[in-house]
């Protein structure tokens, strides 16, 4: 852990955090709803020990990874109605060096703009068009109720 790394620092404040902060814990992985999305149901995942690079990651917890990119997936599909999933995985900002996936729910309705890498329009938007902690709640949970009946 390094004290200025964004997700160690959420790692350690689990018991507080809110729903979309965790709203699925695995041995090895940490799902949240991305706090500075326009879009819902943009999530990101994230190893439970501080690595800066995919390459570092223990065969326990690359084993994880794809059957939890899956059941994800299949979980948006259901609960936002998406049409496919995008995976990305950079961890090049200032702060955010530990590696995360961003799982994005492709909507049918995406306008070609922003298809492709070009989905991180919603990530980049004003604070004022991100969605509402309620917002991000609301997707979460309903994410976290679908992934507890699988
Ligand atoms: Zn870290």
């Amino acid at each position: 852990m390094t004290g200025d790394c964004y997700s160690c620092r959420e790692e350690g404040n689990l018991t507080t955090a809110s729903l979309a902060e965790r709203l699925h814990l695995t041995d090895h992985w940490r799902t949240a709803h991305a706090f500075n999305s326009s879009l819902p149901g943009w999530l990101v995942v994230i190893p439970r020990r501080h690595v800066t690079s995919i390459a570092e990651l223990t065969p326990a917890e690359a084993a994880e990874l794809g059957p939890l990119v899956h059941r994800l997936s299949t979980a948006l599909h259901e609960v936002v109605r998406c049409e496919k999933t995008y995976v990305m995985q950079f961890a090049e900002a200032e702060g955010f060096g530990h590696v995360h996936f961003h799982l994005v729910p492709r909507m049918p309705d995406l306008p070609p703009e922003h298809r492709g890498p070009r989905v991180f329009h919603y990530l980049t938007r004003p604070e004022s068009e991100w969605l509402t902690t309620d917002q991000r709640e609301e997707v979460a949970g309903a994410i976290a109720d679908r992934l507890r009946t699988d």
